[in-house]
């Protein structure tokens, strides 16, 4: 089971609604990387301060940074999926 709290599905729902409310096309926040958003990361650790703290907030990166991030490639999520039972 995964779990994700609202207000993070909110905050990036409101990202990808303002650019779709502007005809804009969002892209990986890696730098550098031109590849459409693919991938919500809610929990992304960077380096932040003075590079010894860690800094965590919402990432929203394309599949090629997401499977970087994670290490694997990324799975992909239907919103339905019907896992079948058993045979008898
Ligand atoms: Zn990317």
């Amino acid at each position: 089971m995964q779990y994700v709290q609202l207000h993070v599905v909110r905050y990036a729902a409101a990202i990808l609604a303002a650019a779709d409310g502007s005809k804009q096309t969002l892209f990986c926040e890696e730098q550098l990387c031109e590849e459409p958003l693919a991938y919500l990361i809610p929990d992304a650790a960077r380096p932040g301060g003075g590079g010894q703290d860690v800094e965590q907030r919402p990432a929203m990166v394309c599949r090629t940074h997401a499977e970087e991030m994670l290490g694997y490639p990324p799975e992909d999520q239907p919103i339905f999926r019907r896992i079948q039972g058993p045979e008898e």
